[in-house]
């Protein structure tokens, strides 16, 4: 496992020459190499966690009241992933259409949570305009999260034998025709993460479920932890949801003017081992820490490479 921090300021026209001045004094230009256009003053760059020019950058920003922001980023080998127990499954693709109850998808709200609607369950098929479905792709999703596989994809899956996770066609919003991409729905939900967890936020949070309103923080890669977890509760199913639902929920009148907030997708390693043989590209895996493991800790690459 490789950490690497996004770093990125923009401290304006007067600072960032003495900015440019520390990065020249300790040989690391080359770091802030790109075009920008003469008035833009926001500079960013990659840069790895063990590298010490990092904490010397921290120091003098600190020294100076300058702001800098970052990101801490984790990259993972397979072999590594595939040693997990559960892993958080992430699209780095741009979401297209809605897919809520503004669609006109169908939820059953009687054991939601009756202030905010979370954990409404969805009982129709999966509704999105026809012109929310990409081409020529076999894994997409929509601005509320709902993962879409490509009929190719579905046959796979198929073949997989899943357990407690339903394979849905996507209709057309307009005439309810198949749109011949299928949702991923999966029945079981983990319970509770432990307190543990790292990189996850809370916003606004409905007081009554206090299920709605997590966020993943800007700044550290979500890392969920499920401490004293029984791990016979893993052969319920390949994918799971979180209890946990992301986003805020907002019951309204009439109902389709709702907002849903919507649980993460975390799955098996059977799944990662799918979609690499598959070559799928635009997916980004995080490792669950089921009972301590793994230690991340003990997969930080030490070296600066
Ligand atoms: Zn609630």
């Amino acid at each position: 496992m490789k950490e690497r921090y996004y770093i990125s300021f923009n401290e304006g026209k007067d600072t960032l020459p003495k900015i440019l001045q520390i990065f020249k004094e300790y040989g690391r230009e080359k770091l802030l190499e790109g075009n920008y256009p003469s008035k833009i003053f926001f500079r960013h760059f990659y840069i790895l966690a063990t590298d010490p020019f990092l904490k010397i950058l921290e120091n003098v920003f600190k020294e100076n009241n300058w702001e800098l922001n970052k990101r801490l980023e984790r990259e993972y080998s397979n072999k590594e992933l595939m040693q997990c127990k559960l892993l958080a499954l992430r699209l780095n693709i741009a979401p297209k259409g809605m897919g809520g109850p503004q669609s006109g998808t169908k939820f059953d709200i009687s054991n939601a949570c009756k202030i905010c609607g979370t954990a409404a369950l969805q009982i129709s098929n999966l509704m999105l305009r026809p012109s929310d479905i990409p081409k020529n792709r076999d894994i997409t999703q929509t601005y509320d999260f709902n993962i879409l596989i490509s009929k190719k994809l579905k046959e796979k899956f198929l073949k997989l034998n899943l357990k407690n996770v339903e394979l849905i066609p996507v209709i057309s919003s307009k005439d309810r025709k198949e749109l011949g991409y299928y949702q991923i729905l999966p029945k079981v939900n983990l319970p509770p993460f432990s307190e543990s967890t790292k990189g996850i936020e809370i916003f606004n949070q409905c007081k009554i479920c206090k299920r709605d309103g997590f966020y993943d923080s800007p700044e550290y890669p979500p890392e969920l932890h499920y401490n004293n977890f029984d791990e016979s509760f893993l052969n319920k199913a390949n994918i799971f949801f979180t209890y946990e639902y992301f986003g805020n929920s907002e019951l309204k009148e009439p109902f389709k003017h709702s907002i849903l907030a919507v649980p993460k997708c975390i799955v098996s390693p059977k799944i990662l081992e799918l979609f690499s043989d598959l070559k799928i590209k635009g997916l980004h895996f995080e490792p669950v820490i089921v009972n301590g493991f793994p230690d991340l800790n003990k997969w930080k690459v030490n070296k600066n490479e």
